[in-house]
């Protein structure tokens, strides 16, 4: 894509990522205009790309569910769904699945719980039930780092996760409470044990306007709209933020690290149907299956967003993200990872090369046309 046909599809406002509506706020600047900024630029090239990858993400439109089923002598307390954006929910949705965990213990219920599933949402909801002194065996098809959670990008971003106007407003509520609980937790893990870091982020845009972060602004910080001649990109406007990065295959091996040191069990297996669930030897079980909640518990709502990921060399000297250009960069150790394709109901986890072409063609035009 050349630069001019990036300016057209609106730089960040192709991202269909954090999208300002064009409001026009900026805070206003006294003194001087500062220096252009100078970031290190991402080298796209063919020769550069280490993988390609892609993965489903467990979608529903109404939004994730937390909630509790009976099931004759079991109890299953569900937390799946999270769409594109459950690293980011994981520690918050997780946190009120283990309420849940509470409350069966304290009506009576047994301590040991079963935890389907052993991507973001299993690891995060089996060591919040053993910080509150109950026990936890993982029951998985996949381990890390095999699993869906392992491919996400990793930007703390919770969004892509719902439809506004297919979700309740006790649904939105939800989901403020896991983002605020989980965007807190992260914050204590910021570091390389977990691989969590603050970064800045660019949301690449046509006109000045903020990155649109709802109800969650306050978790965006230090938000600025630099004009053009500020920044190096070829859009006219970036708008600054500052969010969190966890690079999944740092974050969750050091989180089973974790299960397995406080004696949590992990058992390779996976249930074929809800008979096989209600046979297992605890009758308190946690659902974390993601998107094979859709067949193991006949959730229809539950769809695949098949996102397509190329891999380059990694780049330490990056320490950005951007937004635009119908796509997004994160730089990461294990490399720059570059995405952005959304295909609802697609199950296939091949990659397409028109896809991985298109993705590197928007990415060398960014970087190309800028004046990094
Ligand atoms: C390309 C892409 C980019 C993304 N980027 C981001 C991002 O930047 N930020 C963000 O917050 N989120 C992002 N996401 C979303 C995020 O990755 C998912 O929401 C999250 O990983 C879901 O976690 P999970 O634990 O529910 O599911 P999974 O990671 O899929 O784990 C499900 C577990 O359940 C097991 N399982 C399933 N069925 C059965 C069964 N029948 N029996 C036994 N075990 C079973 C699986 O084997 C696996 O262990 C992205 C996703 C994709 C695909």
């Amino acid at each position: 894509m050349d630069r001019r046909a990036f300016l057209r599809r609106g730089g960040a406002a192709a991202a269909g990522l954090l999208l300002g509506a064009g409001c026009g706020v900026r805070p206003l600047r006294d003194g001087p205009t500062p220096a252009p900024l100078r970031l290190a630029p991402v080298r796209v090239s063919p020769d550069r790309v280490i993988r390609t990858v892609a993965g489903l993400r467990p979608y529903r439109s109404e939004g994730f569910v937390v909630q509790t089923e009976r099931f004759d002598e079991t109890t299953v307390i569900h937390n799946y769904g999270h769409g594109g954006g459950g690293i980011s929910l994981a520690w918050g949705s997780s946190e009120l699945a283990a309420e849940l965990a509470e409350e069966v213990v304290r009506n009576g219920g047994p301590r040991h719980f079963a935890v389907l599933g052993c991507g973001i949402m299993g690891l995060t909801t089996a060591r919040l039930l053993q910080d509150r002194g109950f026990q936890a065996t993982i029951y998985a098809r996949d381990l890390p780092p095999h699993t869906t959670s392992n491919v996400g990008g990793g930007q703390w971003s919770p969004f892509s996760v719902y439809s506004s106007s297919a979700a309740s407003p006790t649904f939105e509520r939800q989901y403020e409470r896991a983002a605020r609980i989980s965007h807190r937790y992260y914050q204590d893990l910021a570091g390389p044990r977990y691989g969590v870091r603050w970064i800045r982020n660019f949301a690449l845009r046509s006109s000045p306007g903020r990155a649109r972060t709802g109800m969650l602004e306050d978790l965006f910080l230090d938000q600025e709209v630099l004009d053009p001649g500020e920044h190096p990109f070829p859009t006219p406007y970036a708008a600054r933020f500052t969010t969190m990065l966890v690079e999944p295959n740092v974050f969750l091996p050091a989180v089973m690290d974790d299960f397995l040191l406080r004696g949590g069990r992990v058992v390779t297996r996976e249930m074929r149907d809800l008979d096989e669930v209600l046979a297992l030897d605890q009758s308190a079980v946690v659902n974390c299956t993601g998107l094979g909640s859709r067949a193991l518990f006949g959730d229809d709502q539950m769809i695949p967003i098949k996102g397509e990921l190329v891999v380059l060399l990694p780049q330490p000297e990056v320490d950005y993200i951007t937004l635009g250009g119908g796509g997004y960069m994160f730089p990461r150790s294990d490399g720059i990872v570059l995405g952005g394709s959304n295909e609802r109901g697609e199950w296939s986890l091949d990659s397409t090369p028109a896809v991985v072409e298109r993705i590197l063609d928007r990415n060398r035009a960014l970087f190309d046309d800028g004046t990094f």
